[in-house]
């Protein structure tokens, strides 16, 4: 049997090893248009702020591939799926006759036309922004991104984020580390508006603030101004920022061209069903590029998450292999350190309708926030900043759907949990 994997990132890797392991004869080629082995996104800024070399952010070492049996096609686009033909199109080689697909493509920065590109790519397409400058402007998505930011970096001194979710804050956090004046500026009315509540995300600016970052909400670019590199971005409200370099961080989207050209159903991201199988036969989708199912809105969603991609890759993977394993949908779950405060979002964090109420606990002095999120008894979502004790359990009954009891939601939101859910999980049983 033949395999082919278009994406060498996290659900493209795990869905390789699930295949490997199942299938030890089966070809197994991997494609990327990057020209990098498989690597850490989420360690990008971590490069940039220099804590990390660019070799500690390789995941795998340069055998790799080889000693798993993988072809690796690196640096390679793949121009067209043919599902009549069972073929992959690549740009620079002949092209590859696959029994079973996986499309593993990821998500491209929304202000981007196109997945990775030069300065003056990114200011002419960035909606809403009226470049006068091309130079310094940059999205964040590839290796090849973060190196350019962190070149860039090293010789300035002011800089400015436009975009207050999460890319845009581990990017603010990473160039404040470098000793450059940081703005954000958000079009929101607050910092991290897509997981964090009002009370919570006033918190987690106060963080913020205090790491030296300067905070806009509500205001967007309007013009970039400069002789070759940017100098100066004019926002919406008639204020203006010194900077010698911008990062759009605007969230992104999943690269569907591919997908929608080989009439394989998309909406939000590309289709699947309980197997992670599209609607064409054979060809399944996983992790920044599929609209899977989520348990925390009961419904399917795109998301851009790290820990997802490796779940719906290996389950992929293992399908594509010969298993029948249905995916019981993902919790999103997001756990990152902000210097040494612990971060954590699970499911549906923010109210989203007149059914979901939120509970919450606010310690602002220490930094300290815990909020739930219900619609009706069911809890959807949580947010932990400072104390995330007890995240496991949370997103194990967010996955389940089931309804704790009083006692144990007061003991949810103290963060008291291990005791209340090993006596409420063994009475369960
Ligand atoms: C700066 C940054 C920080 C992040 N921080 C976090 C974090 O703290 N926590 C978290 O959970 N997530 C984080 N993420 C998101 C996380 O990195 C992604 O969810 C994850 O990488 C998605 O993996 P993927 O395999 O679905 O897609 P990707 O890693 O994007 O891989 C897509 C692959 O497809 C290839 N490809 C696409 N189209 C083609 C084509 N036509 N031809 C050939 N190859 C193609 C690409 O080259 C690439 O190899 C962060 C992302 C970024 C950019």
């Amino acid at each position: 049997m033949r395999h082919v994997i278009i994406g060498n990132g996290a659900a493209g890797i795990s869905a390789a090893l699930a295949i490997r392991d199942r299938r030890p004869t089966d070809r197994i080629d991997i494609i990327s248009d990057e020209p990098h082995r498989h690597y850490s996104r989420v360690m990008l800024t971590d490069l940039i702020a220099g804590s990390v070399s660019e070799e500690k952010v390789y995941l795998v070492g340069p055998d790799f591939y080889r000693e798993h049996g993988l072809v690796a096609h690196l640096g390679n686009t793949v121009g067209a799926i043919e599902p009549g033909a069972k073929t992959v199109h690549l740009a620079s080689e002949p092209p590859l006759p696959y029994d079973r697909l996986l499309l593993a493509a990821g998500a491209a920065p929304n202000a981007l036309s196109a997945p990775s590109t030069s300065d003056a790519r990114v200011a002419s397409s960035t909606p809403g922004i009226t470049a006068h400058t091309t130079q310094g402007v940059y999205t964040l998505r590839t290796l090849d991104d973060a190196l350019r930011v962190r070149r860039r970096a090293l010789e300035s001194r002011t800089a400015l984020v436009s975009g207050g979710g999460m890319v845009g804050l581990k990017v603010a956090t990473a160039l404040t580390r470098l000793g450059l004046a940081v703005t954000v500026v958000a079009a929101s009315r607050r910092v991290f508006s897509q997981v964090l509540e009002a009370s919570a995300a006033e918190v987690f600016r106060h963080l913020l603030e205090e790491a030296g970052i300067r905070i806009l909400t509500g205001d967007e670019i309007h013009t970039l101004e400069g002789r070759g590199w940017v100098e100066r971005a004019h926002l919406r409200s008639g204020a203006s920022v010194a900077c010698d370099l911008v990062i759009v961080g605007k969230g992104v989207a999943p690269r569907l061209d591919l997908a929608r050209r080989a009439e394989i159903a998309c909406e939000r991201g590309v289709l699947v069903d309980e197997y992670l199988e599209t609607n064409r036969p054979g060809i399944f989708a996983a992790g920044d590029v599929a609209e899977a199912f989520d348990p925390s809105l009961d419904g399917r969603s795109p998301h851009a998450l790290w820990p997802l991609a490796i779940e719906q890759g290996e389950l992929a993977g293992a399908n594509m292999a010969g298993d029948r394993r249905p995916y019981a949908g993902g919790v999103p779950m997001n756990s990152f350190h902000w210097d040494r405060i612990a971060v954590i979002t699970l499911g549906a964090s923010v109210p989203r309708g007149p059914q979901d109420h939120v509970l919450s606990k606010i310690d602002a002095r220490r930094g300290i926030v815990r909020q739930l999120v219900f619609k009706g008894n069911r809890l959807t979502g949580a947010a932990l900043i400072g104390d995330v004790d007890g995240a496991g359990a949370l997103r194990a009954l967010i996955q389940t759907g089931a309804t704790p009891p009083v006692g144990l939601m007061e003991s949810l939101l103290d963060g008291k949990l291990r005791k209340a859910w090993a006596r409420w999980t063994m009475a369960r049983a």
